[in-house]
């Protein structure tokens, strides 16, 4: 009952045929599973938030909440998102660089756990609204831009100027503007590493260095150190030449380096937030083949959607174009002995989905699907492209089909637009006095 075109005993061309194509279908008991994989080995001192950028889809996050999950969100309509999710604003930080000052009254207001504070004018800046709302306790995060050594290298990997956070140089020196604070209480730090980490050992230095900075910086500060959130990050494989993230090895460095660190900061709470890790291997990019033809001795499969969902699929920043795991949905059983470029729709010569991948005979009306794709999908992608607007989504969740997102339709797509009306009608010559 199982393979890549069934979830959960319901196959993907039956789902294809009930909603439509394109399509993302979620398996909710994948999100389960990797959820559940991740608590039952990480210290409980360590809570798991999910990065809604990922992928924002409401029932996602509803799952995720359901398991024991808070949320890390950067605007209104994420904050929207997680209250209809469930997740209980206790369990939801706030972050991100540009914060509007309607985001920032939010969060001045919804009695989150943090905001995490990206320059020490924010921080200045909500004590104010704090006062203006009067808010007697509203708890941030500073979001350090580390200055610390990668391991092995021997260079130094100074901070590198970034949009984001504090510089750590810069933190050390604000005991001065952070001791006049009334209303705002910094609970702890934030860092961030980057994104796609796929080397156990990378982590596990970072997380360590990140809670060695934390602490150094709380000392230096004199703050009372109440939570750290170390970032994520957690790759997943998506091309042939990668591995899998070793879990196992991950999460016991990872314990370690907060075992030692509870040693000298008893009961501090501490947040790994996790976005891709958690997302992308519950979802498959469902499309459906239009045509099949050849073009001087390649073979291209033109399907119903592509980039304009699956940006990602493209292949980040790699000259050589690499292919997300790419499988025919209508014959799964049939040997993978051709080789297609897949493409989408749209008119740019970018729009390829995967270049020469093998697969059985695809014919028009097949359906093909790009897997571990539940992340960085729609929401990064440039959905707009030839007004295709969004694809549907599915999820299934014991047993049963969800449709979680309907599709864009072209009416909704055109009702925000306007016209700026007829041109007068012309009509016989303005008279003129001056007319001779
Ligand atoms: C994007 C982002 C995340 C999520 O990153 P993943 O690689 O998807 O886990 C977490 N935290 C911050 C600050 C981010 O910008």
């Amino acid at each position: 009952m199982t393979g890549p075109h069934r979830v959960q005993g319901i196959d993907i061309t039956a789902l294809a045929e009930r909603f439509g194509t394109p399509l993302y279908v979620y398996d909710a008991d994948v999100l389960r599973d990797v959820f559940t994989g991740l608590r039952e080995r990480l210290h409980p001192a360590v809570d798991v938030f999910y990065s809604l950028k990922a992928n924002p889809n409401v029932a996602v996050c509803e799952r995720l909440g359901s398991l024991g999950a808070g949320a890390e969100i950067s605007s209104l309509a994420e904050l929207m998102t997680v209250r209809r999710a469930g997740i209980a604003p206790e369990d939801v930080i706030f972050l991100g660089p540009g914060k509007t000052p309607a985001e920032l009254e939010a969060c001045v207001t919804a009695g989150l756990y943090a905001v995490v504070c990206e320059s020490l004018d924010e921080v200045a800046e909500l004590e104010r609204l704090a006062a203006a709302h009067d808010v007697a306790d509203l708890p941030v995060l500073l979001r350090i831009n580390p200055d610390f050594r990668t391991k092995g290298s021997g260079l130094a990997m100074s901070g590198k100027p970034r949009q984001f956070g504090i510089d750590a140089e810069v933190l050390r020196r604000s005991a001065g503007a952070l001791a006049g604070l009334g209303r705002v209480r910094v609970r702890g730090f934030h860092a961030y590493m980057g994104t796609r980490f796929l080397n156990a050992d990378d982590i596990v230095h970072n997380t360590r260095e990140i809670l060695a900075l934390s602490g150094e910086l709380a000392g230096r500060l004199g703050i009372d150190l109440d939570t750290v959130d170390f970032g994520g990050g957690f790759g997943v494989a998506y091309f042939d030449n990668e591995k899998d993230l070793d879990l196992a090895t991950t999460v016991d460095g990872v314990n370690e380096a907060v075992e030692s660190f509870l040693r000298e900061h008893p009961g501090c709470r501490l947040i790994n937030e996790l976005g891709r890790y958690l997302a992308a291997p519950c979802g498959t990019y469902v499309v459906r083949a239009l045509y099949v033809k050849e073009s001087l001795g390649e073979t291209f499969v033109i399907a119903d959607g592509g980039t304009n969902h699956h940006m990602a699929a493209v292949g980040i920043g790699s000259f050589v174009k690499r292919n997300f795991p790419i499988r025919s949905l209508s014959r799964p059983a049939e040997d993978p002995a051709h080789t297609y470029t897949v493409t989408g729709p749209l008119c740019t010569p970018n729009d390829v989905v995967g270049k020469k991948v093998r697969l059985p005979r695809v014919v028009p009306g097949d359906l093909i699907g790009v897997e571990r794709s539940g992340a960085y999908g729609p929401s990064a992608s440039p959905g707009l492209f030839l007004s295709h607007g969004y694809p549907a989504e599915v999820m299934v969740h014991r047993g049963t089909a969800h449709l979680v997102r309907e599709r864009d339709r072209a009416e909704e797509l055109l009702a925000k637009q306007h016209t700026v009306g007829p041109d007068p009608a012309p009509g016989p010559a303005p008279e003129s006095g001056a007319r001779p």
